[in-house]
């Protein structure tokens, strides 16, 4: 988690330029708004179990990262969280978040949002591997990778860049860009924690 929140929050500028582009300028300050509220909360969640620490990890998104994708990254983890705690598989459960995702935003993949990179990566957890392991991380990192670079070649449908038509057309979605970013941090932490673990 620590990992994830300092690398989103050095790319506070990419991301502020990709939405500067066709958005309002925000994402960057609003994802990095979050990134450190949950720095500064994570030590009192330690002891919490998933879907506890992801019901946490839901309301202070929902609280201090502004606009449409705190909302919408609220929900994922509330959703997430919820389901975890109703019996789900953590794979069904997230599935079951990105749902509620597309649900809240009144939106699905090719829109070009962060959708765009959420809906292939729970497909992929969710029925084809199940468990993310050693062999699956860089796989995970190359879907998030090419599905994000993906949005340049999108008209947006949703969000404020769908006021651009045509135009938003040669950018990437900034949501879509703090979501890759935020898997790939995800997954490099998880290797280097298996590292840590054999080199002990
Ligand atoms: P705002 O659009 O309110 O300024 P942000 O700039 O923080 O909020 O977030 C913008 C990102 O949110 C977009 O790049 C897109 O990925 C995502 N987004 C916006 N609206 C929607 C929607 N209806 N469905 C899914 N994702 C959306
Ligand atoms: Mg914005």
């Amino acid at each position: 988690m620590n990992r994830v929140c300092h690398d989103l929050l050095s790319h506070q500028d990419l991301l502020t330029r990709l939405d500067v582009e066709i958005g309002d300028g925000d994402h960057g300050f609003n994802i990095s708004r979050g990134a450190e509220a949950v720095l500064e909360a994570a030590p009192q969640w330690r002891h919490l179990m998933d879907d506890a620490f992801l019901k946490a990890l839901g309301e202070c998104v929902l609280k201090h990262i502004g606009g449409a994708s705190g909302a919408l990254y609220g929900t994922l983890f509330l959703t997430w969280g919820k389901a975890l705690n109703q019996g789900k598989s953590i794979d069904a459960a997230f599935y079951l978040g990105v749902e509620s995702v597309e649900r809240r935003g009144k939106s699905t993949v090719g829109d070009k949002t962060m959708l765009d990179v959420l809906v292939p990566f729970a497909a992929y957890w969710h029925f084809e591997t199940k468990a993310l392991g050693v062999d699956t991380w860089p796989i995970v990192q190359r879907l998030a990778e090419t599905h994000c670079e993906n949005t340049k070649n999108l008209l947006a449908q949703k969000g404020r860049a769908a006021y651009l038509g045509e135009r938003s057309v040669g950018h990437i979605d900034p949501g879509a860009c703090s979501c890759m970013l935020a898997m790939k941090a995800a997954m490099n932490g998880m290797m280097e924690m298996t590292n840590l673990e054999q080199s002990d």
